[in-house]
């Protein structure tokens, strides 16, 4: 990462696990560097919700969620946040905040707290059935490779054991044969350098009793097979 930080570099912008291959970085390393350069570091926390990961504690100076998907929960609202622990920070968001009108409905905010009440429960099970899944897709055939940070396969598993509480529910695998994929809007040239080809799947593995996603699986993969 410090071969990348030039004279006008402001921040360093990172998501960990990234989206959609599940790429880890250690934050606590990498705010080292951005310490050392005098810049910021903002941590994208979405897919592991503070409930799994806390990155201001290991060294962020911003975090960003999206409270559209797991602080939200129910798929009717949607919304962001803006965390930081430094004050001037915070005094220049909250401007920015007021003066552009970006503050979130009273209705909407209503929404997301109602979501944040049930998050754990809801990461402890979308976790549990993500793992469950991870393991069931280990062992089909149609199935080439799963990324999911939360098997000790995965080259981020142990920088993930050390920053975080959990691997959440989000994972990725590529299946032999090119049915069907997500990231369509994605440039083709950015698509291949980032390793998503036509054959790569991500799951936002959700709440659902495991059996009724792993059936649902079963079925698509008894069409392409
Ligand atoms: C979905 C997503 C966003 C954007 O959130 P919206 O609430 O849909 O605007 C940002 N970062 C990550 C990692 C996401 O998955």
């Amino acid at each position: 990462m410090e071969k990348f930080i030039t004279d006008n570099t402001k921040a360093v912008f990172i998501e960990t696990p990234t989206n959609p291959m599940m790429n880890v970085t250690d934050i606590q390393e990498l705010s080292k560097i951005t310490k050392k350069y005098g810049i910021l570091l903002i941590v994208d926390n979405t897919f592991l919700s503070p409930y799994f990961q806390n990155p201001l504690l290991l060294g962020a100076d911003v975090v960003i969620h999206s409270g559209t998907k797991f602080l939200g929960g129910h798929n009717d609202a949607i919304a962001g946040f803006l965390v930081t622990n430094n004050e001037a920070i915070d005094e220049r968001l909250r401007f920015i905040i007021k003066t552009t009108g970006a503050g979130l409905a009273p209705f909407d905010s209503w929404l997301i707290l109602r979501g944040i009440k049930t998050l754990a429960v809801r990461m402890e099970r979308a976790q549990e059935n993500a793992i469950k899944l991870a393991h069931w897709l280990e062992e089909q055939k149609l199935v080439k490779k799963v990324i999911y940070p939360g098997l000790p396969s995965h080259p981020g598993y142990e920088i993930m054991k050390k920053q975080s509480r959990g691997f959440g529910a989000m994972l990725t695998f590529e299946v032999t044969s090119k049915e069907a994929q997500t990231h369509a809007d994605v440039p083709k040239e950015i698509q291949l350098k980032n390793g998503i080809t036509d054959c790569v799947l991500r799951v936002s593995v959700g709440i659902e009793n495991i059996d009724d996603i792993i059936a649902d699986l079963r079925n698509a993969f008894a069409l392409v097979q």
